[in-house]
């Protein structure tokens, strides 16, 4: 499929599309005729909403979820219990805890999880803010819950035997969750059970 069978405005649009991951060039061809029969006022409505989402939305400096305010909405919640602590890899993972309804404690975004092949070194993770953090605060257990993959099992071992010396309780959630899976693709009583389950590791 070549791009000059189209108007240069159209093409473009059909490229910026295919960037979108899971959108290949016969999607990006549907989604981009949709938005030429679309009403305009629509068409204008979305394009606000990506950039609105792109310029309001940032991470939480506290605990690196995405936030609209610093710190975020869970960090400034007074009712949440301030001495547990949920390490996930990314901010749909806290998503997806929260959908539970079953925790109510503090989280923190690693934002990625240690990947040696990838080169991923603890560096380029969230945990010199999680130590820092941990050192400051008034937690008592820290549950790791990283994805049941090769990589967040990693980091959980790891991070299990950075956070043990501190005088923690340190716990990971139970493998309710298909080994390989992922938290965000849990539902929600698999991951509820995999919460209740957790063990100290
Ligand atoms: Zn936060």
């Amino acid at each position: 499929m070549s791009s000059s069978h189209y108007p240069e405005a159209l093409a473009r649009l059909i490229q910026e599309l295919t960037r979108l991951p899971g959108i290949g060039p016969k999607t990006a061809q549907r989604l981009a005729f949709f938005v030429l029969r679309m009403e305009e006022r629509d068409v204008m409505s979305l394009a606000g909403a990506l950039a609105d989402a792109k310029r309001k939305i940032g991470r939480c400096s506290v605990c690196f979820n995405l936030a609209e305010s610093q710190p975020c909405r869970i960090c400034r919640d007074p009712g949440r219990d301030q001495t547990t602590l949920c390490v996930v890899e990314e901010a749909n993972d806290l998503i997806a805890m929260e959908k539970t309804r079953n925790y109510s404690g503090l989280y923190h975004v690693l934002e990625g999880a240690l990947s040696p092949l990838e080169g991923v070194g603890p560096e380029a993770l969230r945990i010199p803010e999680l130590l820092k953090r941990l050192k400051s605060s008034s937690f008592r257990e820290v549950i790791l819950a990283t994805n049941p993959t090769v990589e967040g099992e990693a980091t959980a071992m790891y991070l299990a035997r950075l956070l043990k010396p501190l005088g923690l309780k340190v716990t990971r959630i139970a493998r309710g969750i298909p080994v390989g899976g992922d938290l965000e693709y849990a539902d929600e009583v698999t991951l509820s059970r995999a919460l209740e389950g957790r063990r100290e590791v």
